[in-house]
């Protein structure tokens, strides 16, 4: 399966239990114009939820690309010299050493926040919106803050969500918040959406 031929021309944010969340996003094949376009309007969407990151499945678009800006976490919301965007296609990690844990959260899951398991060291390679591919070897310890991003958005790109890699423990302390969005989403589709099982 590939990427869409076509993007919409309107996207926004879309928030948990909405089931394009949970679809394992296609392969992008075709790096042309509108796909330069999208990743313009994925980093307006990011900007606007005030984001260090955005996959496409978070604006119900299967296709395999995730924009970050890691530098946004340093910044005030008027200051846009602490800026470092990218564009990551088809990404894989790769050489995983070690395990590093973080406080994340999600702009689908907006008030909630967790502390999360990821690889400390990796090579990360994806490619641009031009299709150049590019290696690039992070370290979490190290301080890498990117490394954190990158992996949480990777998994965006395979239907996973921060709140998968929960203990029972973790979970049940976000159970109010998850019924809330539940609820919304019920509300404003008169569906259940994918709910997490628990
Ligand atoms: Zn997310």
């Amino acid at each position: 399966m590939t990427a869409p031929a076509s993007y919409p021309s309107h996207v926004s944010l879309i928030e948990y239990p909405h089931p394009a969340l949970r679809r394992r996003a296609a392969e992008v094949t075709v790096f042309d114009d509108a796909l330069r376009t999208f990743c313009g309007r994925m980093f307006e969407v990011m900007d606007l939820n005030k984001g260090v990151g955005l996959a496409a499945p978070q604006v119900a678009v299967s296709a395999r690309i995730f924009v970050t800006d890691h530098e946004r976490r340093k910044r005030d919301d008027d200051d846009h010299s602490v800026s470092d965007r990218r564009i990551w296609i088809n990404p894989r990690i790769e050489r995983t050493t070690g395990i590093s844990a973080f406080e994340e959260g999600c702009l689908s899951f907006p008030g909630i926040y967790a502390k999360v398991h990821r690889h400390n060291q990796f090579d990360i390679v994806a490619q641009d919106e031009y299709g150049t591919e590019r290696r690039l070897s992070l370290d979490v310890d190290a301080g890498d803050f990117l490394g954190i991003v990158v992996q949480h958005e990777l998994d965006h790109l395979d239907g996973i969500v921060f709140v998968d890699h929960l203990t029972p423990t973790q979970l049940t302390l976000c159970r109010r918040k998850l019924g809330e969005l539940e609820k919304n989403f019920k509300k404003a589709t008169g569906s259940a959406g994918s709910i997490l099982r628990r």
